[in-house]
């Protein structure tokens, strides 16, 4: 991984970089973000550059012998520890991360956004948490105190170490406070407040923030050829979070915005006869996508109070619902979009109650039909 895959993030990656170059590369650091953040392709694309042998300026070269392999994530001075659990191959003494391998770079390197769940699964652990054993640190202490076979430094990765055995944090804990000579730890952590303070307190933290709505977009139009408008639907719904926009999007099939302009078009035209039919399109999404539907609505619509408050708070938005948020503004006010919003969620809340698609996106239109003439 070299930072230029990643999207954004230039202070993070300078200030990363910087400290390579000054020679101030902390022995334990923390990357630090939400699921689906960059915090592990930017742990990755940090260790390839330590250990490239002919850095750039802003990056690793992507094509020395060092880069080759750590771009396959083959090079024997990196090393992984990640949770696992017992699978239908990898049982008893052998749930160890080293016997995971394979299976963790072929997921690494389809994508470095992906979350435990999606780990779980790829391993085939079914419904299993995983986490990283007490036996695992054994292994662990053992790795470190070997020399680096071919780098300057011996780099341990560890993915959540938020899922370590209190055992293994303690192991961690006592390496991290008398370091092993030349040895990076780099943990990728989701959840700080879930790991022992005396292991934060012994780490430089690297905040990573969540993608912007544009990064979501950017990266689903280079990677999955997603055309603009379900792009930014997706958007809408992924908060940021590259995994869930690439699972949004085998789910999110329709026209959110069309749908979402002709209800409220409809609502406020008081066509009740056109209202019944869309309902029975409204049924016909399905659950996931009704949920789906319903939050990008009162996404929008957030967006459309915010614009009543302060236009210049809308930081991005495609050209056709710049105008949908611009000319609906004019009909909003503090009163009817509150009890807009909580007849929003009300529909959400219903749905994923399983109460009956139709009669909710019926009664929420009345709601909504009155809302919007100030009738109430
Ligand atoms: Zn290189």
């Amino acid at each position: 991984m070299q930072f230029s895959q990643i999207l954004g993030q230039q202070d993070t990656k300078q200030m990363l970089v910087n400290s390579v170059r000054q020679n101030h590369v902390a022995h334990a650091q923390l990357f630090l973000g939400k699921e689906g953040s960059a915090n592990l392709a930017l742990a990755l694309a940090y260790a390839t550059y330590i250990n490239c042998e002919n850095k750039q300026a802003d990056d690793s070269c992507g094509t020395c012998s060092s880069c080759t392999k750590m771009n396959k994530l083959v090079h024997p001075d990196f090393n992984f520890v990640m949770p696992v659990t017992a699978t239908k191959n990898i049982t008893g003494k052998d749930v160890l991360s080293q016997n995971f391998l394979t299976q963790w770079r072929e997921f690494v390197l389809a994508s470095p956004y992906q979350g435990l769940n999606e780990w779980m699964q790829h391993i085939g652990a079914e419904n299993k948490q995983g986490a990283i054993s007490k036996e695992e640190s054994r292994q662990l202490v053992k790795l470190v105190s070997l020399k680096a076979f071919e780098g300057d430094y011996k780099i341990v990765l560890i993915w959540l170490p938020e899922l370590m055995h209190p055992f293994a944090a303690n192991a961690l804990l006592k390496l991290l406070e008398e370091p092993p000579a030349k040895t990076l730890f780099l943990l990728v952590s989701q959840q700080a407040d879930k790991l022992l303070a005396t292991i934060t307190s012994r780490t430089q933290i690297v905040q990573v923030r969540s993608f912007t709505d544009e990064e979501v977009i950017a990266w689903l139009q280079q990677n999955y050829n997603t055309e603009a408008t379900a792009a930014y639907q997706v958007a809408q719904l992924a908060e940021g979070n590259l995994n869930m926009a690439a699972n949004l999007l085998s789910e999110v099939s329709s026209d959110y915005f069309g749908f979402f302009r002709d209800w409220l078009r409809n609502c406020y035209s008081y066509k009740f006869g056109e209202l019944l039919d869309m309902s029975e399109d409204f049924q016909k999404l399905g659950r996931e996508n009704q949920k789906n539907f319903l939050l990008y609505a009162l996404n929008l619509f957030r967006k459309v109070m915010l614009y009543g408050v302060d236009a210049s708070l809308i930081t991005y938005l495609p050209a056709d619902e710049m105008k949908f948020v611009q000319d609906f503004s004019r009909l909003l006010n503090a009163d009817n979009g509150t009890r807009m919003a909580e007849e929003l969620s009300q529909a959400h809340y219903h749905i994923e109650r399983n109460a009956n698609p139709k009669i909710v996106f019926v009664d929420s239109s009345i709601q909504i039909a009155h809302f919007l003439r100030g009738n109430y």
